[in-house]
């Protein structure tokens, strides 16, 4: 999925214009896609004149560290060893949920592969 950059982004507005379904808009001079809108086509990406317009596998890095950093964050709200330890527990579940759930939809999405 497209992603802006914001540090990259200078406002130029040229993947707003290129949105076929009106899912980007300048906020503070930034551009913003709304993925609920997004329909995954790539203009974004193919116009912007920055690059400022990046794919998913750009930011995992960035995702796993704010993930671990979220959890951290849930720990530190428990005084004993135990109760951190079953937050963890708890925080590792959900990861092992959201991944069971992309990996069953990318055997759904398979079948829908043509050739
Ligand atoms: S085309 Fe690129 S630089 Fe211009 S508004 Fe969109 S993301 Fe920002
Ligand atoms: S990928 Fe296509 S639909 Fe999604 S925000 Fe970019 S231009 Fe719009």
């Amino acid at each position: 999925m497209p992603w802006v950059d914001k540090d990259e982004c200078v406002g130029c507005g040229v993947c707003v214009e290129e949105c076929p379904v009106d899912a980007i808009s300048l906020v503070n001079e930034k551009a913003e896609i709304n993925m609920d809108e997004c329909i995954r086509c790539g203009n974004c990406h193919e116009v912007c004149p920055q690059e400022a317009v990046k794919h998913d596998s750009e930011r995992i890095p960035q995702e796993v560290e704010s993930n671990v950093e979220k959890v951290e964050g849930y720990m530190r709200h428990f005084d004993n060893e135990e109760e951190k330890q079953s937050c963890l527990k708890r925080s590792m579940n959900f990861f092992k949920f959201k991944k069971t759930v992309a990996e069953k939809t990318l055997e759904q999405l398979e079948t829908l592969k043509k050739g």
